[in-house]
């Protein structure tokens, strides 16, 4: 099996993370990681508690461009984002753009509700914003997921079915129902039509929080991003250094039975091929 040494997505104390970067650095290092991307939660217009503050923002992208020339001989870190769709800020400053849709505002009530945070908050969404239809709660969600990732500057798509999260104990999608994964494929087509070859990850952080069975996305949409020209690349959206590369090898099998040869890998000044 090969091994790609390399994360795009991952957390520190800067947002909801547990380690610091310094500490994440050295067990890239000690895993022999050629790169090392942080992808913090972008800051938010509302109360919650994972995004940096916007204030803070400057001094994360300082120390990671210390971290960054400090270990320039043992490992390249990129100093990334992980954008919210509700997010509005300049994105220069970042090596690389990660496009996420963790929360839907209610039509209803207007209320903000996240639908990874807990099984009991993604029902109560159902009910109350979209009359207990899961499947038109899918739609919206795939609606602002596309619209989200054709934003300009966004270089992944993340978690692109977080809304299955907690679907191996609550069952709310069918993977193989035609209309649940039409939303999803919508979506995706839209998405490499407008931005050809682009970047989905192979997500496995609720493998390792939450026990899921497998990454994001469903081996059905990573063959729609296959069949339409997508690339992917792998992360284990780490929240500590343990889980740096945590389910790897679970994730390339994922990615060779939808049709991949080669995934992609972080490098300095840009991405690189990893053949199978
Ligand atoms: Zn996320
Ligand atoms: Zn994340």
């Amino acid at each position: 099996m090969i091994n790609v040494l390399s994360n795009c997505h991952t957390h520190t104390n800067y947002c909801d993370g547990i380690s610091s970067p310094r500490e994440m650095i050295q067990k890239a290092i000690d895993k022999g990681f050629v790169s090392l991307g942080f992808s913090v939660h972008s800051p938010l217009p509302y109360e919650n508690d994972y995004a940096i503050a916007e204030t803070r923002l400057p001094i994360y992208l300082d120390e990671i461009a210390k971290l960054k020339a400090e270990y320039e001989d043992k490992i390249e870190i990129l100093s990334g984002i992980e954008l919210d769709a509700d997010t509005e800020i300049d994105l220069a400053p970042f090596d690389y753009v990660i496009s996420s849709v963790h929360q839907l505002q209610g039509e209803n009530t207007g209320r903000i509700y996240a639908v990874d945070n807990t099984p009991e908050e993604l029902v109560e969404l159902i009910n109350t914003e979209f009359d207990g239809d899961p499947l038109s709660m899918a739609q919206r969600f795939y609606e602002v997921s596309e619209k989200a990732a054709l934003r300009d500057g966004v270089h992944i798509v993340g978690h692109f079915d977080l809304i299955s999260k907690f679907n191996d104990t609550l069952h709310i999608f069918d993977d193989r129902d035609p209309h649940y994964l039409g939303f999803a494929r919508n979506a995706i087509f839209n998405i490499l039509r407008q931005k050809p070859g682009m970047m989905f990850e192979v997500n496995t952080g609720a493998m390792y929080r939450n026990g899921k069975m497998n990454p994001y996305p469903s081996a059905q949409m990573l063959s729609v991003i296959f069949n339409n020209g997508g690339r992917v690349i792998l992360s284990s959206d780490a929240h500590n250094a343990h889980s740096l590369d945590f389910a790897f090898d679970d994730a390339i099998n994922e990615c060779k039975k939808a049709g991949f040869t080669c995934v992609w890998r972080l490098r300095k000044g840009g991405i690189e091929k990893i053949n199978f």
